[in-house]
């Protein structure tokens, strides 16, 4: 049996967890619904949902947990140390020691926890829709916006652990509240939230009136997922507004090539179902907001390979690379 490595990725609503080979094949897979208890210490059941997929995995393929490794990929702000120091958007495991709360719950396992945009990037590098490109970005739009950042072939972790907090770059300083304290962050744009919001925007401001008509000239009422299936159904006020998400994910890639000189950008998340009228929007719109864009080699916009299953695989990587 080659070696096994388990990898979790612990979101907003779910918790998936892979079997994964060294090579990305993946052979057991298993999920359940992210826990949200607030009354218990911090990423107490967190720590429980994660351990009841692993118990699963390794019991259904009579493995023991002596002989795996599992890597966990969190969103939010990760430690070094491994602690999800700051997760605006799993606020019930906010400062949880994870890898601690695991090993507690069964010290023969070897764990560790990583953001889990980095264990994406890891993944869609190593595996996908990346491979074969030293200088990466990862862009994972869900709930908010992740990111992990691969430079020179390597994840770029940063003093602390937190480099790749994409989503928080604030390219609106007037902007919208985010969950994380500031204004006008880059997922209130950019992410499944952001799209909800310049949804409706849209509708109140009466630029999306077929969709008002459908909820009895409710604007309030209008929701990202109908602008973007009448979107994909050509409905031209919806592909307008599809546009200007477009114009808004190119904005915040367009930052990220002036520092980082990266060539490819790997979309992926929840939202990425989206992604074949949103990425050639980004892709349209990039040019005249990046620095020379004419001058540089093409900056290409990608969907991801592995969508939602890039992060438990990336952790799985990071997992066998860190720990065997
Ligand atoms: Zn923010």
């Amino acid at each position: 049996m080659s070696r096994i490595a388990l990898g979790v990725d612990v979101g907003g609503t779910k918790v998936l967890a892979l079997a994964v080979g060294e090579d990305g094949t993946v052979f057991d897979s298993e999920r359940v619904e992210t826990p949200h208890v607030a009354e218990r210490p911090a990423g107490d059941a967190a720590a429980d949902a994660v351990m009841s997929v692993v118990t699963t995995l390794t019991q259904r393929n009579h493995w023991s947990l002596r002989d795996v490794v599992v890597g966990v990929g969190l969103p939010g702000m990760m430690s070094r140390e491994g602690v999800l120091v700051f997760a605006p958007n799993l606020p019930t495991a906010s400062g949880a020691d994870l890898a601690a709360a695991l090993r507690e719950r069964s010290p023969e396992m070897r764990v560790l926890c990583e953001n889990d945009a980095d264990c994406a990037a890891v993944a869609e590098h190593r595996w996908g829709a990346a491979r074969g490109h030293d200088d990466v970005v990862m862009v994972t739009l869900g709930t908010g916006v992740g990111g992990g950042i691969i430079s020179g072939g390597e994840l770029v972790r940063g003093r602390s652990g937190f480099a790749g907090e994409i989503g928080h770059m604030v390219v609106d300083a007037h902007g919208p509240r985010c969950p994380c304290g500031g204004r006008g962050c880059w997922e209130r744009y950019a992410s499944g939230g952001g799209v909800a919001r310049l949804a409706r925007e849209a509708a109140v401001a009466g630029r999306l009136p077929t969709l008002v008509r459908q909820y009895a000239g409710d604007a309030d009422a209008v929701r990202g997922e109908d602008v973007t299936r009448a979107a994909a159904e050509g409905l031209p006020e919806a592909l307008a507004v599809v546009d200007e998400v477009g114009w808004w994910l190119a904005l915040g890639i367009a930052n990220l090539a002036a520092i980082l000189d990266c060539g490819v950008f790997v979309i992926g998340g929840g939202l990425s179902e989206a992604s074949a009228l949103l990425l050639p929007a980004a892709q349209r719109h990039l040019s005249s907001l990046v620095e020379g864009g004419s001058a540089r080699p093409p900056l290409l916009v990608i969907p991801s390979k592995f969508g939602e299953r890039s992060g438990a695989l990336g952790a799985a990587a990071l997992a066998t690379q860190r720990l065997t």
